[in-house]
Protein backbone atom coordinates (compact mmCIF):
# COMPACT_ATOMS: atom_id res chain seq x y z
CA UNK A 1 0.00 0.00 0.00
CA UNK A 2 1.27 3.44 -1.21
CA UNK A 3 1.20 5.94 1.65
CA UNK A 4 1.78 9.84 0.94
CA UNK A 5 2.55 12.29 3.25
CA UNK A 6 2.49 15.88 1.86
CA UNK A 7 5.27 17.84 2.50
CA UNK A 8 6.24 21.80 1.77
CA UNK A 9 8.14 20.48 -1.09
CA UNK A 10 8.37 17.00 -1.88
CA UNK A 11 6.06 13.86 -1.08
CA UNK A 12 7.42 11.08 0.68
CA UNK A 13 5.96 7.49 1.61
CA UNK A 14 5.51 6.40 4.98
CA UNK A 15 8.09 3.86 5.13
CA UNK A 16 10.78 6.59 3.28
CA UNK A 17 10.41 8.53 6.22
CA UNK A 18 12.12 6.43 8.52
CA UNK A 19 15.17 7.41 6.50
CA UNK A 20 14.79 10.92 8.02
CA UNK A 21 15.65 9.61 11.60
CA UNK A 22 18.63 10.80 12.97
CA UNK A 23 18.97 9.29 16.18
CA UNK A 24 18.46 11.91 18.22
CA UNK A 25 16.14 10.27 20.67
CA UNK A 26 14.28 13.49 21.81
CA UNK A 27 11.04 11.23 20.72
CA UNK A 28 12.28 8.90 23.35
CA UNK A 29 12.55 11.15 26.16
CA UNK A 30 9.10 12.44 25.16
CA UNK A 31 7.12 9.01 25.48
CA UNK A 32 4.79 8.96 27.54
CA UNK A 33 4.71 5.16 27.35
CA UNK A 34 8.39 4.19 27.52
CA UNK A 35 8.62 6.59 30.72
CA UNK A 36 6.88 4.08 32.71
CA UNK A 37 7.39 0.85 31.13
CA UNK A 38 10.70 -1.30 30.21
CA UNK A 39 8.62 -3.39 28.61
CA UNK A 40 8.43 -0.89 26.03
CA UNK A 41 11.92 0.28 24.21
CA UNK A 42 10.59 3.86 23.09
CA UNK A 43 9.52 5.41 19.67
CA UNK A 44 12.95 5.66 17.93
CA UNK A 45 13.47 1.88 18.73
CA UNK A 46 9.74 0.48 17.80
CA UNK A 47 9.47 2.87 14.48
CA UNK A 48 12.17 3.93 12.73
CA UNK A 49 15.02 1.35 13.65
CA UNK A 50 12.63 -2.13 13.46
CA UNK A 51 10.97 -0.52 10.71
CA UNK A 52 14.12 -1.00 8.47
CA UNK A 53 14.21 -5.32 9.35
CA UNK A 54 10.18 -5.46 9.05
CA UNK A 55 9.71 -7.04 5.61
CA UNK A 56 6.27 -7.97 4.13
CA UNK A 57 5.88 -11.73 4.36
CA UNK A 58 8.29 -12.09 7.16
CA UNK A 59 6.90 -11.94 11.28
CA UNK A 60 7.61 -8.78 12.75
CA UNK A 61 10.91 -8.97 14.67
CA UNK A 62 9.37 -6.60 17.60
CA UNK A 63 5.81 -6.81 19.07
CA UNK A 64 6.51 -4.39 21.77
CA UNK A 65 5.42 -2.01 19.27
CA UNK A 66 2.04 -3.11 20.55
CA UNK A 67 2.87 -0.93 23.77
CA UNK A 68 2.20 2.30 21.79
CA UNK A 69 -0.63 4.42 22.63
CA UNK A 70 -0.91 6.08 19.59
CA UNK A 71 -0.50 9.96 21.37
CA UNK A 72 1.55 11.20 18.61
CA UNK A 73 3.72 12.73 21.01
CA UNK A 74 6.57 11.74 19.73
CA UNK A 75 5.46 12.67 15.84
CA UNK A 76 5.18 16.32 17.82
CA UNK A 77 8.59 16.41 18.70
CA UNK A 78 10.42 14.76 16.35
CA UNK A 79 12.90 17.57 14.26
CA UNK A 80 13.14 15.68 11.31
CA UNK A 81 9.51 14.49 10.42
CA UNK A 82 9.54 11.32 10.92
CA UNK A 83 5.97 9.49 11.34
CA UNK A 84 6.81 7.36 14.00
CA UNK A 85 3.18 7.05 15.24
CA UNK A 86 2.14 5.69 11.82
CA UNK A 87 4.92 3.45 11.19
CA UNK A 88 3.80 2.11 14.81
CA UNK A 89 0.06 1.56 14.21
CA UNK A 90 1.09 -0.10 10.71
CA UNK A 91 3.11 -2.49 12.09
CA UNK A 92 0.55 -3.41 14.90
CA UNK A 93 -1.92 -3.69 12.36
CA UNK A 94 0.68 -6.47 10.49
CA UNK A 95 0.74 -7.96 14.02
CA UNK A 96 -2.94 -8.54 13.65
CA UNK A 97 -3.12 -9.61 10.41
CA UNK A 98 -0.69 -12.59 11.38
CA UNK A 99 -2.19 -13.36 14.63
CA UNK A 100 -5.35 -11.83 14.77
CA UNK A 101 -7.26 -9.53 17.10
CA UNK A 102 -7.15 -10.80 21.03
CA UNK A 103 -10.55 -11.03 22.63
CA UNK A 104 -9.86 -7.91 24.89
CA UNK A 105 -9.04 -6.05 21.36
CA UNK A 106 -12.11 -6.88 19.90
CA UNK A 107 -14.36 -5.61 22.59
CA UNK A 108 -12.43 -2.60 23.34
CA UNK A 109 -12.29 -1.75 19.47
CA UNK A 110 -15.90 -1.71 19.60
CA UNK A 111 -17.00 1.43 21.73
CA UNK A 112 -20.20 1.82 19.88
CA UNK A 113 -21.63 -2.02 20.47
CA UNK A 114 -20.11 -1.73 24.19
CA UNK A 115 -22.09 1.72 24.39
CA UNK A 116 -25.30 0.36 22.92
CA UNK A 117 -25.41 -2.70 25.47
CA UNK A 118 -24.15 -0.67 28.49
CA UNK A 119 -26.06 2.96 28.38
CA UNK A 120 -29.66 3.34 29.02
CA UNK A 121 -31.93 1.87 31.27
CA UNK A 122 -29.62 -1.17 31.96
CA UNK A 123 -26.66 1.51 32.87
CA UNK A 124 -27.07 1.02 37.01
CA UNK A 125 -26.92 -2.52 36.40
CA UNK A 126 -24.13 -2.58 34.25
CA UNK A 127 -22.21 0.22 36.37
CA UNK A 128 -22.70 -1.75 39.65
CA UNK A 129 -21.52 -5.05 38.11
CA UNK A 130 -17.98 -3.16 36.48
CA UNK A 131 -17.77 -2.23 40.33
CA UNK A 132 -17.51 -5.77 41.99
CA UNK A 133 -14.37 -7.07 43.07
CA UNK A 134 -14.68 -10.58 41.75
CA UNK A 135 -16.12 -9.25 38.44
CA UNK A 136 -13.17 -6.94 37.91
CA UNK A 137 -10.65 -9.95 38.96
CA UNK A 138 -12.38 -12.05 36.10
CA UNK A 139 -12.63 -8.88 33.61
CA UNK A 140 -8.67 -8.72 34.55
CA UNK A 141 -7.92 -12.88 34.02
CA UNK A 142 -10.16 -13.05 30.96
CA UNK A 143 -8.95 -10.03 29.34
CA UNK A 144 -6.31 -8.38 30.76
CA UNK A 145 -8.07 -5.36 31.95
CA UNK A 146 -6.39 -4.08 35.10
CA UNK A 147 -8.73 -4.32 37.88
CA UNK A 148 -7.87 -0.72 39.34
CA UNK A 149 -8.17 0.99 36.23
CA UNK A 150 -10.85 3.35 36.40
CA UNK A 151 -13.70 2.62 33.88
CA UNK A 152 -16.14 4.93 32.26
CA UNK A 153 -19.71 5.06 33.73
CA UNK A 154 -22.70 3.64 31.40
CA UNK A 155 -25.01 6.82 30.85
CA UNK A 156 -29.05 6.05 31.59
CA UNK A 157 -29.73 7.66 28.13
CA UNK A 158 -27.81 7.88 25.04
CA UNK A 159 -27.42 11.89 23.89
CA UNK A 160 -29.13 11.12 20.71
CA UNK A 161 -31.93 10.01 22.69
CA UNK A 162 -32.22 13.55 24.50
CA UNK A 163 -31.43 15.32 21.45
CA UNK A 164 -34.50 13.64 19.47
CA UNK A 165 -36.64 13.72 22.65
CA UNK A 166 -35.80 17.78 22.79
CA UNK A 167 -36.61 18.10 18.86
CA UNK A 168 -40.25 16.39 19.23
CA UNK A 169 -41.03 18.79 22.45
CA UNK A 170 -40.37 21.67 20.63
CA UNK A 171 -41.67 20.53 17.20
CA UNK A 172 -39.10 21.85 15.58
CA UNK A 173 -35.23 22.57 15.86
CA UNK A 174 -34.82 24.60 18.65
CA UNK A 175 -33.25 27.37 15.94
CA UNK A 176 -33.81 27.95 12.68
CA UNK A 177 -30.97 29.27 10.71
CA UNK A 178 -28.90 29.09 7.47
CA UNK A 179 -25.94 28.42 9.32
CA UNK A 180 -25.83 25.09 10.28
CA UNK A 181 -23.57 22.20 11.71
CA UNK A 182 -23.41 19.01 11.74
CA UNK A 183 -22.47 17.72 15.39
CA UNK A 184 -20.17 14.26 15.62
CA UNK A 185 -20.85 12.97 18.77
CA UNK A 186 -18.69 10.15 19.06
CA UNK A 187 -19.36 7.45 21.19
CA UNK A 188 -18.29 8.89 24.66
CA UNK A 189 -20.69 11.30 24.03
CA UNK A 190 -23.59 9.22 23.25
CA UNK A 191 -23.52 6.85 25.58
CA UNK A 192 -20.99 7.79 28.60
CA UNK A 193 -20.65 11.44 29.11
CA UNK A 194 -24.21 13.08 27.19
CA UNK A 195 -23.31 16.25 28.97
CA UNK A 196 -20.68 17.32 26.80
CA UNK A 197 -22.88 17.27 23.66
CA UNK A 198 -25.91 19.28 25.79
CA UNK A 199 -23.69 21.83 26.06
CA UNK A 200 -21.97 21.62 22.90
CA UNK A 201 -25.54 21.95 21.35
CA UNK A 202 -26.16 25.13 23.72
CA UNK A 203 -22.95 27.13 22.98
CA UNK A 204 -23.66 26.25 18.72
CA UNK A 205 -27.46 27.46 19.22
CA UNK A 206 -26.06 30.63 20.98
CA UNK A 207 -23.85 31.60 18.29
CA UNK A 208 -26.95 31.05 16.07
CA UNK A 209 -26.12 27.57 13.92
CA UNK A 210 -28.98 25.07 13.75
CA UNK A 211 -27.97 21.95 15.23
CA UNK A 212 -27.95 18.98 12.81
CA UNK A 213 -28.30 15.35 14.33
CA UNK A 214 -26.98 13.52 11.23
CA UNK A 215 -26.51 9.49 11.17
CA UNK A 216 -23.15 8.70 11.80
CA UNK A 217 -21.26 6.36 13.53
CA UNK A 218 -18.14 5.42 15.37
CA UNK A 219 -15.43 6.83 13.92
CA UNK A 220 -12.96 3.99 14.24
CA UNK A 221 -10.17 4.99 16.19
CA UNK A 222 -10.61 2.40 19.18
CA UNK A 223 -10.11 -0.16 15.91
CA UNK A 224 -7.54 1.44 14.36
CA UNK A 225 -5.74 1.76 17.63
CA UNK A 226 -5.93 -1.93 18.03
CA UNK A 227 -4.57 -2.81 14.55
CA UNK A 228 -7.93 -3.41 13.38
CA UNK A 229 -7.88 -1.66 10.06
CA UNK A 230 -9.97 -3.51 7.69
CA UNK A 231 -13.15 -3.35 10.33
CA UNK A 232 -11.86 0.87 11.08
CA UNK A 233 -12.08 0.85 7.11
CA UNK A 234 -16.07 0.15 7.37
CA UNK A 235 -15.95 2.66 9.89
CA UNK A 236 -14.68 4.99 7.87
CA UNK A 237 -16.66 4.07 4.61
CA UNK A 238 -20.25 4.25 6.79
CA UNK A 239 -18.91 7.85 7.75
CA UNK A 240 -18.41 8.70 4.48
CA UNK A 241 -21.64 7.62 3.51
CA UNK A 242 -23.67 9.24 6.34
CA UNK A 243 -21.91 12.81 6.57
CA UNK A 244 -19.63 13.46 3.08
CA UNK A 245 -23.93 14.66 1.50
CA UNK A 246 -24.21 17.10 4.47
CA UNK A 247 -20.46 18.80 3.33
CA UNK A 248 -21.38 18.69 -0.26
CA UNK A 249 -24.56 21.46 0.44
CA UNK A 250 -21.21 23.51 2.68
CA UNK A 251 -22.80 22.29 6.25
CA UNK A 252 -19.18 21.26 8.36
CA UNK A 253 -18.75 18.64 10.69
CA UNK A 254 -17.98 19.43 14.25
CA UNK A 255 -17.53 17.05 17.07
CA UNK A 256 -16.34 17.52 20.55
CA UNK A 257 -14.28 14.23 20.97
CA UNK A 258 -10.50 15.51 19.60
CA UNK A 259 -10.01 11.91 18.72
CA UNK A 260 -12.95 10.91 16.71
CA UNK A 261 -12.53 14.45 14.56
CA UNK A 262 -8.58 13.45 14.71
CA UNK A 263 -9.45 10.36 13.08
CA UNK A 264 -12.11 11.80 10.45
CA UNK A 265 -9.57 14.29 9.65
CA UNK A 266 -6.54 12.18 9.57
CA UNK A 267 -5.68 9.40 11.26
CA UNK A 268 -8.44 7.27 9.22
CA UNK A 269 -6.91 8.61 6.08
CA UNK A 270 -3.54 8.74 6.50
CA UNK A 271 -3.10 4.56 8.05
CA UNK A 272 -6.08 3.19 5.97
CA UNK A 273 -4.42 5.08 2.72
CA UNK A 274 -7.61 6.50 1.67
CA UNK A 275 -7.31 9.57 -0.75
CA UNK A 276 -9.82 10.31 -3.05
CA UNK A 277 -12.12 13.41 -2.92
CA UNK A 278 -14.98 12.24 -0.53
CA UNK A 279 -12.48 11.74 2.00
CA UNK A 280 -10.21 14.52 1.37
CA UNK A 281 -13.32 16.55 1.37
CA UNK A 282 -14.92 15.26 4.80
CA UNK A 283 -11.41 15.41 6.15
CA UNK A 284 -11.34 19.18 4.81
CA UNK A 285 -14.35 20.42 6.60
CA UNK A 286 -14.22 18.31 10.00
CA UNK A 287 -13.42 20.68 13.38
CA UNK A 288 -12.72 20.44 16.70
CA UNK A 289 -15.49 22.72 18.53
CA UNK A 290 -12.91 24.82 19.90
CA UNK A 291 -10.80 25.14 16.11
CA UNK A 292 -14.45 25.83 14.97
CA UNK A 293 -15.61 28.57 17.50
CA UNK A 294 -11.44 30.07 17.06
CA UNK A 295 -12.44 30.74 13.47
CA UNK A 296 -15.80 31.94 14.20
CA UNK A 297 -14.12 34.60 16.86
CA UNK A 298 -11.56 35.29 13.83
CA UNK A 299 -14.14 36.19 11.33
CA UNK A 300 -15.67 38.49 14.93
CA UNK A 301 -18.79 36.74 15.17
CA UNK A 302 -18.41 34.59 17.87
CA UNK A 303 -20.64 35.84 20.89
CA UNK A 304 -17.96 36.74 23.97
CA UNK A 305 -21.28 37.02 26.21
CA UNK A 306 -19.40 34.75 28.14
CA UNK A 307 -20.28 34.58 32.53
CA UNK A 308 -18.13 32.51 35.21
CA UNK A 309 -18.86 29.06 35.91
CA UNK A 310 -18.93 28.48 39.64
CA UNK A 311 -16.87 25.28 38.83
CA UNK A 312 -13.43 24.46 39.18
CA UNK A 313 -11.53 22.61 36.17
CA UNK A 314 -8.71 20.93 35.77
CA UNK A 315 -6.59 22.03 32.32
CA UNK A 316 -4.84 19.67 30.45
CA UNK A 317 -1.94 21.15 28.57
CA UNK A 318 -1.27 19.98 25.27
CA UNK A 319 2.10 18.37 25.36
CA UNK A 320 3.38 19.99 21.62
CA UNK A 321 5.73 21.80 19.69
CA UNK A 322 3.48 25.25 20.57
CA UNK A 323 5.23 27.10 17.76
CA UNK A 324 2.87 29.88 16.69
CA UNK A 325 2.64 31.89 13.22
CA UNK A 326 4.91 34.59 14.39
CA UNK A 327 7.90 32.03 15.68
CA UNK A 328 7.15 31.82 19.52
CA UNK A 329 8.03 28.70 20.80
CA UNK A 330 6.40 28.40 24.05
CA UNK A 331 5.46 24.64 25.43
CA UNK A 332 6.48 21.54 27.55
CA UNK A 333 8.77 20.81 24.56
CA UNK A 334 11.30 23.23 24.23
CA UNK A 335 13.89 20.89 27.11
CA UNK A 336 14.08 18.63 24.67
CA UNK A 337 13.49 20.47 21.04
CA UNK A 338 16.64 20.99 19.24
CA UNK A 339 15.09 23.92 17.28
CA UNK A 340 14.16 25.74 20.86
CA UNK A 341 17.33 25.16 22.31
S1 LIG B 1 12.92 12.24 17.39
FE1 LIG B 1 12.80 11.71 15.21
S2 LIG B 1 14.90 11.92 14.50
FE2 LIG B 1 15.01 11.81 16.73
S3 LIG B 1 15.30 9.61 17.20
FE3 LIG B 1 13.10 10.02 17.24
S4 LIG B 1 12.44 9.49 15.16
FE4 LIG B 1 14.63 9.77 15.06
S1 LIG C 1 2.72 7.46 19.74
FE1 LIG C 1 2.94 8.01 21.92
S2 LIG C 1 3.18 6.02 22.96
FE2 LIG C 1 3.53 5.66 20.77
S3 LIG C 1 5.74 5.79 20.54
FE3 LIG C 1 4.88 7.83 20.09
S4 LIG C 1 5.00 8.94 22.03
FE4 LIG C 1 5.24 6.76 22.52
Amino acid sequence: MTYIIPTDHIELSLEQSLDHCIKCNICTSACPVSAVTDKFPGPKYVGPQAQRFRQPRQPTPDESVDYCSGCRVCNQVCPTGVRIAELNGRARAKIVQQKGLPLRNRILGHADILGMLGSGPLAPLANTMLSLAPVRYLTEQVMGIARHAPLPAFSTYTFRSWFKRRARKQGRPSILSNRKVVYFHGCATNYYEPWVGKAAVEVLEHNGFEVILAEQNCCGLPLLSNGAFSQAHNYHQGNLRKLVPYVKQGIPVVGTSTSCTLTLKEEAPELLGLHDADVNLLAEHTYDIFEFLRIEHAHGRLRTDFKPLDRTLPYHAPVSCGRTASGDLRSMCWNWCPVCT
